[in-house]
């Protein structure tokens, strides 16, 4: 069993990351922010595939001009990216961000991160202080050789040292790197001198495929070890892609169950129906059914019955036709053209039923 590491609560925009609050699944859009339609745009993707917290580069005044219009369009809470410019960061405050993603100690005089903390603090925004390889400060650098996990944690903890300095505390932290064991080393090491929530990821994990297993691979190993509060998939891809993996490496640890898990088979040379296209089309159908529901796709009597018995719902293919099952027991047998829309028409009755009876 999973046990995680409890740490502090932070919220951010209504949302609570941190404590026993579930995993948060974050994404990043990639529009041009200053084009507030075309983001907002995305940002609704994103939503409509259950992302809760998005962020936005802020890399201009004019990007930051707008964060107020994309605010007052979407639903969920938004955080702004900045680098080094604080005025950035104080107009993304007045504008209305809930969290802002930037390094006190890359921001300059000490007058101007007084400035955006004291602002932080009026709003109550939290401050990501977010670490990557790519930017540990060159002494660290000299003193290691390279981004080592030693490296980025004494990075991210100089930056905590500032604004623990000021008297700030509503602090969440990242450490990533492109390289899976150096930034599970990372999180791990720092998990155990800081108590503040963390934002796990691999960062420029690559396309999808790559993406797709080394965050899988780095973020499953961290959250079994019971560390990561909310989590990035960074993919050069479709971010609403990142979110569609982050809640699949969620579900494989059973640490969030949202919406309908498809259980299908590999398929092989004793598999009597198209096994790929079906669960291909049945995950298309139910992927926006808000319920936790699951649904075993499989080509033959060798495990289909078995595994379609312990979903939900289920389609085990057979010689002479196709067994559908629910709650583990045989409604039917159908012919293959006919399965997709015989467990569509149960799916949806037992749902409905459900939605009914609470009035
Ligand atoms: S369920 Fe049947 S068809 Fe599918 S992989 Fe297993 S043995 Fe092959």
């Amino acid at each position: 069993m999973i046990r995680r590491k409890v740490r502090k609560v932070v919220e951010i925009g209504g949302i609570q990351i941190g404590g026993e609050f579930p995993i948060r699944v974050q994404s990043m859009t990639n529009t041009p922010t200053k084009d507030w339609a075309k983001t907002v745009s995305q940002i609704k993707r994103l939503e409509d595939v259950g992302c809760e917290i998005v962020r936005i580069s802020v890399p201009d005044e004019e990007s930051a001009r707008v964060i107020g219009k994309i605010k007052s369009r979407i639903s969920i809470p938004l955080v702004a990216d900045i680098h080094f410019d604080y005025r950035l960061a104080l107009i993304s405050m007045e504008e209305g961000v809930d969290k802002l993603r930037i390094n006190p100690g890359n921001i300059g005089a000490r007058q101007k991160v007084e400035r955006v903390v004291e602002k932080a603090k009026e709003y109550s925004i939290p401050i990501r202080i977010g670490v990557n390889s790519g930017s540990v400060p060159r002494d660290l650098l000299e003193k290691y050789g390279f981004p080592t996990s030693d490296a980025l944690v004494e990075a991210a903890l100089r930056h905590v040292k500032i604004l623990e300095e000021l008297d700030f505390y509503n602090i969440v932290i990242s450490l990533k790197s492109s390289d899976v064991i150096r930034t599970v080393d990372a999180y791990e090491k720092v998990s155990e001198v800081v108590d503040y929530p963390l934002h796990i990821g691999i960062t420029e994990a690559g396309t999808f495929l790559r993406g797709t297993v080394f965050s899988s691979v780095g973020l499953g190993v961290l959250l079994f070890n019971g560390i990561g509060d909310t989590l990035r998939v960074s993919l050069t891809d479709d971010p609403v892609r990142e979110v569609e993996v982050g809640f699949a490496i969620l579900k494989s640890l059973k640490l969030r169950s949202a919406g309908v898990d498809v259980i299908s088979c590999p398929t092989c040379a004793r598999c009597h129906v198209d096994v790929i296209e079906l669960a291909k089309k049945v995950e298309e159908e139910f992927k926006s059914v808000g319920k936790n529901i699951t649904i075993a796709v499989m080509g033959c009597e060798v495990n289909g019955p078995g595994e379609a018995r312990e979903a939900d719902y289920g389609i085990a293919g057979g010689k002479n036709g196709v067994l559908v099952f629910k709650k583990g027991k045989i409604v039917k047998k159908v012919r293959y053209e006919e399965c997709f829309d015989f467990l569509k028409k149960i799916i949806e009755e037992k749902e409905n039923e459900g939605s009914n009876s609470k009035g």
